[in-house]
């Protein structure tokens, strides 16, 4: 049987009776609503580790908009079921006030700054969004300990900002191994969203541009185009529909991360778009390159 544990004080004390039995520790963080892609993260921990536990918490620190937290969808039994089927060992989840105990209130809640990887796409178009992620995922480790923890390739900002959290961590002797895991994907190539729910059929194909306008991206690279300008206008191009809402469409060199377009033929780079469709905003990314992730 799963354990279910209501509050990060009682997951910590079964993670120190797991660490007391030597026990790997592998660590997925989800806000529920869970599909393929992170069960699919969840199957990569159960292989690496001797236990592996879910957190699933709807962290409303990172919703720049109240609408979008309002209509975040939620499915608590189907996702218990799912991680237990996964091998899913432990659940984990809290309250705002049980994961900030010095916050009388959530105004008093200090923020973690994401640092410069934090800047520029996703730190543009939703401010405050990366300084909410980075805020609860420093406490979700704190309460895990030490662990291989394990992110999505899809939100890929996210996971510099995540790497950069667990170097500062170390400081603190907690050793977090992340690891990323490709994105899952529909038959169409439509990256696996939780946010996915609330498009219609129709609006999927369309929502579907965005994985193409990537893929071309890469072709394009791939044929020897190098030049991120012409590639991000290529994108652009493709995502041009009068139901698509693009916040940006962006070639970022990957190893010198800035808000700007590489002004230098690429070779280590990822294709990334943030882009609206009905009431759904969606984010995706390919990498251009021939290292492995
Ligand atoms: P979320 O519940 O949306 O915060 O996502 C929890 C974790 O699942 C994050 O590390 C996401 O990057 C990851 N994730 C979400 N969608 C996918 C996907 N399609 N493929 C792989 N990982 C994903």
């Amino acid at each position: 049987m799963i354990t279910i544990l209501p509050s990060p004080q009682s997951a910590k004390q079964w993670f120190d009776q797991q660490r007391q039995k030597n026990l790997k520790i592998g660590f997925v963080p989800t806000m529920g609503a869970l599909h393929q892609g992170h069960l699919s993260l969840v199957a990569r921990s159960v292989k690496d580790n001797n236990v592996t536990c879910a957190s699933i918490f709807i962290n409303p620190l990172q919703f720049n908009n109240l609408d979008d937290l309002e209509k975040y969808p939620g499915n608590s039994q189907a996702d218990v079921e799912s991680l237990e089927k996964t091998g899913c060992s432990m659940i984990f989840t809290g309250t705002l006030e049980q994961f900030f105990p010095e916050a009388n209130d959530p105004g008093e809640i200090q923020y973690e700054d994401p640092g410069p990887r934090g800047n520029g796409l996703e730190g543009e178009f939703r401010p405050g969004h990366l300084e909410g992620v980075v805020t609860i995922v420093r406490r979700l480790f704190s309460t895990v300990g030490s662990c291989n923890a394990y992110f999505g390739e899809k939100d890929y900002q996210q996971t510099l900002v995540v790497h950069d959290l667990a170097r500062n961590m170390e400081n603190e002797g907690i050793h977090i191994n992340v690891i990323i895991c490709p994105t899952i994907r529909e038959d169409s190539g439509l990256a696996m969203s939780s946010r996915n729910q609330r498009l219609t059929e129709r609006q999927k194909i369309i929502a579907n541009r965005i994985y193409l306008a990537l893929a071309q991206a890469k072709q394009s690279w791939e044929a020897g185009l190098c030049d991120a300008d012409r590639l991000e206008k290529q994108m652009q191009d493709q995502l041009n529909h009068s139901e698509i809402f693009i916040d940006y469409a962006a070639i970022r060199d990957q190893d010198k991360w800035t808000t700007d377009t590489p002004d230098f033929e690429i070779s280590n780079a990822r294709a990334l778009v943030a882009a609206t469709v009905g009431e759904v905003r969606l984010i995706d990314n390919l990498y251009l390159g021939s290292r492995k992730l």
